[in-house]
């Protein structure tokens, strides 16, 4: 056995009604999914493929709970997101094999420091900065599926007030296709997970927000803004 110099924890998922979890390797993410939501930034939905960045898998925050406002921001957006886990190899697959990779599904919030997202932008340079920090990406457990989630109701609330409103079937690219377009460049697979864009009505929160995210079926996940850290 090889000797660490030190043990960092394997991000995981809870497992809706099971005691093992399931270990998270790779966190991608769909930018524009939804046209409401790609027209709310400013670009055209029927134009582009999808585009990717990723999260560090312990940027993950299983079940919710409370967060540190994060550090360098003024501008702290929420996005609420379907969530697929896969749980088979997926390389230059079709939709229909792609559908046939997915684990389950959870709700995702994809946290966004929206002020360094646009000056990246703006500049021309990657999103890291306001996509991949620490606490950015809040997960419900993750329910089994036989099958990819294809309608059904995805909200977020803000303090009971609901600011994101869309529906599943309103998915630019559907899981099956989006997991098949990713498989062109990645090998997908076993603890992989993909948030799948959000619906229109992103918005700012505060230190003290209470955040609900609902997908019909998954129950919900709820997150509260803490101090600034
Ligand atoms: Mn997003």
């Amino acid at each position: 056995m090889t000797a660490t110099l030190f043990h960092i924890p394997q991000p995981a998922v809870p497992v809706v009604g099971e005691a093992a979890v399931y270990p998270v390797r790779r966190v991608f993410c769909v930018a524009r999914n939804y046209a409401g939501h790609a027209r709310e930034m400013g670009s055209d939905p029927s134009r582009e493929a999808p585009f990717y960045f990723t999260k560090p898998a312990d940027a993950l925050v299983p079940g919710g709970g409370e967060i540190p406002y994060p550090p360098a921001t003024a501008n702290l957006h929420h996005e609420v997101e379907l969530v697929v886990a896969l749980s088979a190899p997926v390389f230059r697959a079709s939709p229909a094999e792609a559908a046939r990779a997915v684990f389950g599904h959870a709700i995702g919030l994809d946290l966004t420091r929206r002020d360094l997202q646009t000056q990246a932008k703006d500049m021309g340079r990657p999103w890291c900065l306001g996509k991949a920090f620490e606490h950015s990406a809040p997960i419900s457990p993750i329910l089994r599926a036989a099958a990819p989630l294809v309608s059904g109701d995805i909200t977020l609330e803000v303090n009971g007030e609901v600011r994101q409103h869309g529906d599943i079937s309103d998915m630019i690219w559907p899981i099956p296709d989006l997991v098949a377009h990713l498989s062109n460049y990645y090998h997908l697979g076993e603890g992989d997970l993909i948030f799948t864009g959000t619906p229109e009505g992103v918005g700012p929160v505060r230190p003290g927000d209470v955040l609900t995210g609902r997908i019909a079926g998954l129950g919900e996940l709820r997150l509260v803004i803490g101090p600034e850290s």
